[in-house]
């Protein structure tokens, strides 16, 4: 590495270590912290970034920065000295961009809005939550003018979670893939219902806590490296690649949850243990965006765990932990259950076919709230409106409804989208996979993962946070971004599942 590269990851390695140091306050809040440590926490957590932003924004940094850059000039783009500066580069002028009182405008908004939602959801008021939703979404507006965009505002928000993606372009792969998901979700609407039942027994806290650890285990996920806890949300955090931590949560009367849970965030995890060790303390450690994260996470939850050849290895395991449950039930029937399709109002409890539609629901509201085309007042209506359109059913309460998202009581508008870009990229990289690797899921019937994880690891996850997606794509793969891959994936699986 050239000497200017090496001395800005000198000066920048404290700023990496505080934002860890914070990343393990924020896990033990989640996982371990008695109630009433909440106040001294967020103290302990405020202190940490703004030393950390203080640090990063600093007159030093953007010295070492210049002086990097006019180094690297002529080097490889994708090598590690001319990609740790253009990811620095691509940080430091969006957070010097934001003014600081905006910042802090922002923080006492989110914090306030967050109490107005979590009550206004509680008492299903949306009036409630409203005012402050109008505060947020103004706030986020003035942040898009200061980060600039060519086209839409929203263009500039998305921008901080997706990278390199622009607002049309996710309105085109969007539109996409809703043609093919309406009418798939209503052929399997009109076919009979699907027995699950048996999902809602007993099932034992302890077994269903051994099975998830064996099932982590078995993708290679290192608990040498990491450790599994439980969290009423699930969550990836990582502290370096040599400390990833999962969490999940069980229900007694759902096992399906903690298995899906714990694979999903293994998912999360694999890629960050994946990250080369030379990048720890470093702006190229890591997972890249946050669609690149997901679609780690949604690959293993839905095209793997998901899978008949799966369950094939899996399922007589799991009848030998829950042989009163499950002695009696099939293979094909608890395959089919846990796919079951059906239309519902949660999105953190959708079906991989009906999940998108949700998102979609999401995005025109978003940007139609930035550009001031809706009001604030008419969400509930324009949400609802939506529902019915897409999935055919109505929220009976704005709970169920415009209120369950955490989200926007965070001021995070933008940020939607990048679940379905997840969704979308995990059935690109798997279609790869398979057109590589033929007999892959042959593997899966054995337990045998090591051959799908290896091709991760060389095609995606070695490159820590160089690339953005669409980059990556481009680099790895000679593709863009596109909605069919996962079209006929879910085309292919749900028309034999349900017999279309
Ligand atoms: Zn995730």
């Amino acid at each position: 590495m050239s000497d200017k590269v090496t001395s800005l990851n000198q000066h920048l390695a404290p700023i990496f270590d505080l934002q860890a140091a914070a990343a393990v306050l924020s896990w033990d809040q989640q996982v371990n912290m008695p109630e009433q440590g909440t106040e001294a926490r967020s103290n302990q957590l405020a202190t940490l970034t703004s030393m950390a932003h203080e640090l990063f924004t600093s007159d030093e940094t953007r010295k070492l920065l210049e002086a990097a850059e006019s180094e690297v000039a002529n080097l490889d783009y994708g090598g590690d000295a001319a990609s740790t500066v253009r990811v620095i580069r691509r940080s430091f002028d969006k957070e010097t961009k934001i003014p600081t009182t905006l910042v802090e405008r922002e923080t006492r908004a989110a914090s306030q809005g967050f109490v107005a939602w979590r009550k206004a959801r509680e008492t299903d008021t949306f009036a409630t939550f409203e005012p402050h939703l109008q505060e947020l979404i103004d706030l986020q507006v003035e942040r898009a003018g200061h980060l600039g965009y060519t086209e839409h505002p929203y263009d500039a928000l998305l921008d901080q979670y997706e990278p390199d993606m622009t607002t049309a372009q996710v309105e085109a792969l969007f539109g996409e893939l809703k043609e093919g998901l309406v009418p798939l979700v209503r052929e399997i609407a009109a076919q009979p219902e699907v027995n699950d039942d048996f999902l809602s027994l007993t099932y034992d806290d302890q077994k269903q806590w051994d099975f998830t650890l064996l099932l982590l285990r078995d993708i290679g996920y290192d608990f040498k490296r990491g450790r599994q806890d439980r969290a009423p949300h699930p969550f990836t955090t990582e502290f370096s690649s040599a400390d990833v931590r999962v969490t999940t949560r069980i229900h007694p009367g759902a096992p399906q949850s903690a298995i899906f849970s714990s694979v999903h965030e293994g998912g999360h995890a694999l890629y960050e243990q994946g990250s080369p060790e030379a990048f720890d303390r470093t702006a190229l450690a890591g997972g890249a965006t946050l669609g690149l994260h997901e679609s780690q996470s949604r690959l293993w939850e839905n095209q793997v765990a998901r899978s008949l050849p799966f369950w094939y290895h899996y399922y007589p395991i799991l009848q030998a932990f829950f042989p009163d449950q499950l002695s009696s039930i099939s293979l094909t029937t608890f395959h089919h259950a846990i796919n079951k399709v059906q239309p519902s109002l949660i999105r953190v409890e959708a079906d991989e076919v009906t999940y998108n539609l949700h998102i979609f629901v999401r995005f025109e509201l978003e940007k139609a709230l930035v550009t001031g085309e809706l009001k604030v007042a008419d969400v509930p209506d324009a949400w609802n409106a939506r529902y019915e359109e897409y999935l055919g059913i109505t929220p009976p309460n704005d709970a169920l409804g415009c209120l369950q998202d955490i989200h926007w009581s965070h001021g995070m508008v933008g940020y939607f989208p990048t679940y379905t870009l997840g969704n979308l990229i995990s059935a690109q990289l798997y279609e790869q996979a398979l057109a590589g690797m033929p007999d892959l899921e042959e593997n899966y019937t054995q337990g045998e993962f090591e051959p799908l994880l290896s091709w991760l690891r060389d095609r995606i996850h070695k490159h820590g946070r160089k690339f953005t997606a669409p980059e990556l794509l481009e680099r790895e793969f000679n593709t863009q971004i596109s909605a069919q891959p996962l079209l006929t994936y879910l085309r292919k699986k749900y028309s034999e599942l349900y017999k279309l």
